[in-house]
């Protein structure tokens, strides 16, 4: 019985050691298993990152490549512009012994013609007879004129009704015209010149268009 016993109890002992090696050798497999995947999990997270950073590095310098094009289609157009601009700015002028105000020139004649030869006149020169647009235009061509003498307009009434027109068909603004006090006064005067009477200011006055006086002409400012 005794021997019975003392083999039953080393079988029993050798396989309860067999048991506990084995429990053991699972875990540390499963220890090992864990460790080895945390430690590729902690491996991948920084890997992922310097990804993210290529991918960045990537990108940015992609960024004005693709507005370079643009950039310079931007420059050229401001380029073209600022060209234009200074070709407009000095490289316009007038016909010899014209007058240049803002953007036109401004003939003077010295010899006289009725209101019609006048018209003539300037149209022979591509010009036509002063078209009057404003107060400061007025004022330049005022000052280039001869008190002694009268110069006609291209503003005139062919019926001879107070219809008045101006040759380039600019329409006739009545609230910015420059007539001399009491003009016009006529019914039969259909032409007007400018002129100042002594002890008077310059104004447009309405006479008959067979007088002969000197004449202004105005064409547009020629661009080279
Ligand atoms: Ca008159």
């Amino acid at each position: 019985m005794d021997v019975l016993r003392k083999r039953y109890q080393g079988f029993f002992e050798e396989s309860r050691r067999s048991l506990l090696n084995m429990t053991s050798e699972i875990t540390y497999a499963e220890v090992k298993f864990k460790n080895e995947s945390t430690s590729l999990g902690t491996k991948s997270e920084p890997s992922a990152a310097p990804k993210e950073k290529t991918s960045l590095h990537k990108t940015n310098p992609g960024f004005p490549k693709a507005l370079l094009p643009s950039l310079l289609i931007l420059l050229l157009l401001l380029a073209i512009s600022f060209f234009i601009a200074f070709i407009k700015k000095d490289w316009s002028c007038c016909p010899k012994n014209w007058k240049p105000f803002n953007l036109n020139c401004y003939f003077i004649s010295n010899d006289t013609r009725n209101w019609t030869e006048s018209k003539n006149n300037c149209s022979a020169m591509k010009s036509h007879l002063l078209v009057i647009n404003t107060k400061e235009e007025q004022d330049f061509i005022i000052g280039n004129l001869d008190e002694k003498s009268a110069y006609y307009v291209g503003l005139s009434d062919p019926e001879g009704n107070g219809a008045w027109q101006w040759v380039d068909q600019t329409p006739y603004n009545a609230s910015a015209t420059f007539w001399r006090p009491g003009e016009p006064n006529s019914l039969s005067e259909h032409c007007v010149i400018l002129n100042k009477p002594p002890r008077s200011s310059w104004g447009w006055n309405d006479v008959t268009c067979k007088e002969l006086h000197r004449s202004i002409c105005k064409m547009m400012k020629i661009y080279l």
